[in-house]
Order: C-alpha cells, then structure tokens, then sequence
C-alpha cells in the first residue's frame, strides 16, 4: 500500500527528481488557503471501530442472527441483525458482496432494515415486532407486495426468504454489477422513488465490511471473501483508481498543508477514469497568469493558477471527486451519467503543474470547496480501490 506524504520511491530515476520535487513543492491545487478541520469519513465520525473497518477484504464469517449486534451508522442492533441476514443468505447463495450492499441499501430506503407488517395482511401483524407499514400490501425487510407475486405473507415477513427473494431478483438483472446502486435497486424493486437509494451506500458499505471484515473491498464481481480488487478493477463499494501510478504528493503535508488532493505520477497521456459512478458537474478549464486567462491545450507552469482542464464529479452518498491537468478538454460533459472506470481524459500538465500527473481529491457532501476535502489514500483504502502503484 502507498502511503501518503513525500516523493520518496527510490524507483524514481535520478534523472527525473528534480521535477518530482518542483511538483511537490508548487503543482496544483486550485482553490484557496482555507484550512479546515475535516475528519476522515463523514460515516466514520461516530466509529470507534475505525481500524478494525481498514483492515481486510473480507473473512468468511458465520453470522449468528441470535447474537448481538453493534448499532452502525444509526440502526440498532436488531436492524443491524436484519441486515446480518441479508449477508448471510446472500453468502449462502454465492451472490458477490456488491449485491449485499445493493440488498441493505434497499431495504435501508424501503423499511429502515425493520421487519414492517402492513394492516392489509392481518397476518402480518402477528409476526413481527418491528413496527408497522402502509404503502399498498407491502410487507417486511424490501417492502415486497404479495399481491404483486412476491410471495406469501409469511414468506415475505420472513427476513432471510424475504433477502432470498430480492437476490433471486436482481440476480436477474444483466450486468447488476457494473450498475449504479440506484439502477440495480431500481431494476429489482421498481420504486416510484429511485434516486432515493443511493443516498444510503455509504452506511450500507460500513454495515458489510464491519459484519465481514472488509467484504467491500473485493472486486465487484468476485464471490470469494479474503482477496482485495486488484488495481483496475472496480470494488464491490463500487470504486476503482483513476490511474495506476505512484503517490508523489500527499493530501496536505507539512510542506504543503494547502495541497487538497494527491499527485499520482502518471505520464502524459495516461488514461484517466472516474473512481465511481457519478454525474458530471464540471467539464472545463481553469487557468490563468497574473490574473488573465491562460490556455488549458498548453503545458502551464508552477506561475499558473488553476487546475487546468479538469473535471468533477458527484457520487452516491455525495462524495465529489476532482481531476486536474488534463492534456486536452476532457470527453466528458456537465450532466453526463459516467460509469465507474469510465474514461474522462487524459493525463497532462495544463494549468498549475510542473509536469505531467493526475492531481486527485476527494470530497465529502458535495462540498468542492478545500473544507470539504478529505484524504484519498485513506479514502480509496476504505472503499477497496487503494492509490498506488500495486
Ligand atoms: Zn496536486
């Protein structure tokens, strides 16, 4: 794994330090001097369990529904339980991780993981505890409707053939991998809201890897726990690296405590892609010397300012990625939908960069200014998409 701060590979070849350190010293970074107290994670915030969440891809655990559970990310224990079973049945049918968080996400939206009875079924009433719905005759965990074909009331108010159901589903749906949360939960549960599930990865990302120690770190489509995405891939928590390339500068150093992202030594011309699936909010350049524009389809210099051609894009959970110095004006648009590994550009120098790199930052509640900025090395670790070379 690479770690932040200084370009200090001896595998860089002597010839090519002292650009390295101009880079480090004076490339990049946008925006202002706004220092500001961020933590790691928005849904770390509250998690003691933080270390023990970055530790693995993923063990193979036996799930007892009996046991007790922690609560996460504001669900109790028992909604935490519900969602234990969810994994469980989902390990049992060998459906990958990345179906577990698109099933506890769903249910997340549809039920708040309860296990809801609905007055239309009187039946229902007598099977569970967890609290009541009265959207049609849905009943239980994804609010499936008997009268729909799901299948019975008992069926349905039973969790573990409730997720089985739902996985049946969705195992359906071609290419549910590769899918947007929202698209693959759409396709199974054809809701009349279905915007409102992405907004519920984040949590369900943490809920998997803390019931199976970092199952959403394999990649999307591996149905074995234990072995990390491998770089290029894309994870089960839906991520993947936007180049394969050394960490030459980290996310605000001593040196540079205003640099809000990472330099990825990538050379001219490397393929960039987007590190999720996303909407595109900025396609443009953003360069300028003393003060008057300055061209983007030129390499800029570390007078510059400005991140030159460069892109941004929003996320699921409303995580907002950012990547600057483009060679020439990205092929991606304001409003474009793009794929995880979906490529945006290519690697260059415009605007403040002393040399070709992608320059990449990570920031939380859509906030694209340097006080939503979080560290990408640790961002993409948790997220099973580490920054690096490996
Ligand atoms: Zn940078």
């Amino acid at each position: 794994m690479t770690t932040t701060d200084e370009p200090r590979s001896p595998r860089i070849p002597k010839r090519l330090r002292p650009m390295i350190w101009t880079v480090a010293f004076l490339s990049v970074c946008c925006i202002g001097a706004v220092v500001a107290v961020v933590q790691l994670l928005t849904d770390q915030r509250d998690d003691p369990n933080q270390e023990t969440l970055l530790a693995g891809c993923g063990s193979n655990v036996e799930i007892d529904p009996d046991a007790e559970f922690p609560s996460i990310g504001g669900y109790g224990s028992d909604q935490i339980r519900n969602a234990a079973i969810i994994v469980a049945v989902g390990q049992e049918m060998e459906v990958p991780s990345r179906g577990w968080i698109i099933a506890i996400a769903t249910s997340m939206q549809e039920s708040g993981l309860k296990n809801l009875a609905n007055p239309a079924h009187p039946s229902s009433m007598e099977l569970s505890d967890e609290g009541v719905g009265y959207d049609h005759d849905s009943v239980g965990l994804f609010q499936q409707r008997p009268a729909s074909g799901w299948g019975s009331v008992e069926e349905l108010m039973n969790p573990a053939v409730a997720a089985e159901k739902f996985y049946d589903k969705l195992l359906t749906i071609d290419g549910w991998e590769n899918m947007a949360l929202t698209d693959a939960a759409q396709a199974v549960q054809v809701s009349a809201f279905p915007d409102a599930y992405a907004k519920h990865q984040p949590t369900a990302i943490d809920i998997v890897n803390t019931l199976t120690n970092g199952g959403a770190r394999v990649a999307n489509v591996s149905t074995e726990l234990g072995s990390c995405a491998a770089a290029g891939e894309i994870s089960a928590a839906g991520w993947t690296v936007p180049v394969r390339a050394p960490v030459w500068s980290g996310f605000r150093t001593p040196e540079r405590p205003t640099h809000y992202g990472v330099d990825l030594g990538a050379p001219r011309g490397t393929e960039v892609v987007a590190a999720a699936a996303g909407t595109v909010i900025t396609s443009e350049c953003n360069a300028s010397l003393n003060g008057g524009p300055y061209s983007c389809d030129v390499d800029g210099s570390p007078e510059v300012a400005g991140c030159g051609w460069y892109v941004n894009i929003v996320h699921a959970g409303d995580y907002l990625t950012r990547y600057c110095h483009f060679g020439q004006a990205p092929l991606v648009q304001v409003g474009d939908t793009v794929q995880a590994g979906q490529l945006l550009g290519y690697v260059g120098s415009s605007g403040r960069s002393s040399g070709p790199h992608l320059h990449y930052e990570v920031h939380l509640e859509a906030d694209r200014s340097p006080a939503g900025a979080v560290d990408p090395v640790a961002f993409m670790e948790q997220m099973g998409a580490p920054l690096g070379e490996a």
